[in-house]
């Protein structure tokens, strides 16, 4: 049955309303902690940026001017065109000067922290405690990259070509900051931008980029909006285009690889990412951790948490059991707009595997914790873990992408690591281990991009975790976003005069 809270959201929902975000007659109780025991709201910077936003993110915030509206193939011609043009002064421009342009950016990004904020809880239904950090991440991506770029120009012995004109194709979790990491990557390397927001979030896009391009010359950055597929392949394998930055899925990298041989496709797909419970783990804090990788933004994260793998008598610990169980069912679901609200609606209707994977149990599975569908629609959902997943089951191996959770049992610690390696992916992995050997040995052995020993497994920060899969997680030559080598990538090195 529906409690109040519940109906209350799907309502929300359903009329797409954004429900008042203040003041909150409830917000009293939320800190008796009754109900409510989100992990991410014992984090100070949390509830300052819920403090701040009271009131802003109940806002609409239009989207601003701009945007090319592509109709057809053949404005798609004329958007590169202008964008060709653009190349010749932009990749001329000193690199010191790009840098100058991408601080810039970020400092428009930060003044429009409140707009960016608002859109996306609107529009991508993410909550202010994951939009917030998701604007500090896009202006860290503006400053880290400059930085990038001012070393490109002193390399002794050899110099940086910039490659022409690039196409980023970003996807709908993280509307602000992945669009902006790689549109500032490219710029920061002296290509041209036309970038194709993800259909489910064009304001948020449109919100970011008007902001970027506060900072930069005309023509170097486009945003090309498009209801038609069409216009998306011609995009892509028009001739002038000479790189595609994509984040999204496998399937989609392969289409543009296949479409265009010669294109340059970079691009950081999906995971099925492990965390892994040794009988040495601070219970308390691998519960934390466990709970906030899989179900932050409702698990629609490329580096989410998927799988919880036990090790020996972690597997059997009734306390571990008892506290996933309790954190889970008492994640607060409502509409992202409002600031209690734990986990959000899903951006779409759950379908396919999703779907699949939130109703239907496999043979030796039972629920720790069912979810449940609140609406009609199906994008409303308490948040699920399936107990006693079998190593080599449709959910081990699986991309489900949203708030369903898989605990595993395995005997030891390298059976764990086996199962966790088992999956074509590679993006990220967790180890919750306080023996020192564990932790050297799973770090030995583990197969992924991003490994993360006593931390969640979401949400890494430039420069001190830089961002990339390994495996089927990654497409080109793979340097991490966020990571020192990601904008040198994007150019080609040929010998300088001081070359002997
Ligand atoms: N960079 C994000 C994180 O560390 C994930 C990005 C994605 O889901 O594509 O959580």
């Amino acid at each position: 049955a529906m409690g109040t809270q519940e109906a209350a959201f799907v309502d929300a929902v359903r009329h797409r309303h954004a429900v008042s975000a203040v003041p909150r007659r409830d917000d009293q109780r939320r800190h008796e902690g009754a109900t409510f025991t989100n992990v991410a709201d014992t984090d100070p910077s949390v509830a300052d940026a819920r403090a701040w936003a009271r009131g802003l993110v109940v806002r609409h915030v239009a989207p601003p001017e701009g945007a090319l509206r592509v109709e057809s193939v053949e404005d798609v011609d004329r958007v590169v065109a202008r964008a060709v043009a653009a190349s010749r002064s932009w990749s001329a421009t000193p690199a010191r000067e790009r840098a100058a342009a991408l601080r810039h950016a970020g400092a428009a990004l930060e003044a429009a922290r409140g707009d960016l904020v608002a859109v996306m809880v609107e529009e991508a239904a993410k909550t202010v405690a994951e939009a917030d950090p998701e604007v500090s991440e896009a202006v860290d991506f503006a400053r880290y990259y400059a930085d990038r770029a001012d070393e490109l120009d002193g390399m002794p012995g050899a110099v940086f070509e910039p490659q022409g004109v690039t196409v980023v194709t970003p996807p709908w979790n993280f509307p602000v900051a992945i669009p902006v990491g790689s549109v500032l990557a490219a710029l920061a390397a002296g290509s041209p931008v036309l970038i194709k927001p993800a259909p489910a979030t064009p304001r948020c896009a449109q919100v970011a980029m008007a902001a970027v391009a506060s900072a930069l010359p005309p023509g170097v950055l486009t945003v090309v909006l498009s209801p038609e597929d069409e216009v998306g392949r011609r995009l892509v394998t028009h001739e002038d285009v000479t790189r595609v930055l994509l984040t999204g899925s496998i399937e989609t990298a392969e289409l543009f690889a296949g479409w265009r041989p010669d294109l340059q496709v970079m691009a950081e797909t999906s995971g099925k990412n492990a965390l892994v419970v040794t009988p040495s783990a601070d219970v308390d804090l691998a519960v934390a951790d466990v709970v906030r990788s899989a179900f932050g933004h409702a698990g629609q994260k490329c580096s989410a948490a998927s799988l919880l793998i036990l090790v020996g008598s972690a597997c059997t610990d009734d306390r571990l059991r008892r506290q996933l169980a309790d954190a889970v069912a008492s994640l607060r679901v409502g509409p992202a707009a409002d600031l209690a609200t734990g986990m959000g609606p899903l951006v779409e209707p759950a379908a396919g595997k999703l779907r699949r994977a939130l109703t239907t149990l496999d043979e030796g599975e039972e629920w720790l914790v069912a979810p449940r569908r609140l609406d009609d629609e199906g994008r409303c959902w308490t948040p699920g873990v399936r107990h006693g997943v079998q190593p080599g089951s449709w959910f081990h191996t699986t991309e489900c992408f949203g708030p369903v959770l898989g605990v595993m049992r395995a005997r030891t610690l390298d059976e764990a690591i086996e199962w966790q390696n088992a999956v074509a992916f590679g993006l990220t992995g967790g180890l919750h281990s306080l023996d020192e050997r564990e932790i050297e040995h799973w770090l030995e052995h583990v197969e992924v991009g991003n490994a993360y020993v006593n931390r969640h497994i979401t949400g890494a920060v430039v420069q001190r975790q830089p961002f990339g899969g390994w495996k089927a997680s990654v497409v080109g030559p793979g340097a991490k976003a966020g990571g020192p080598h990601y904008v040198a990538q994007l150019g080609a090195w040929r010998d300088g005069p001081d070359v002997p």
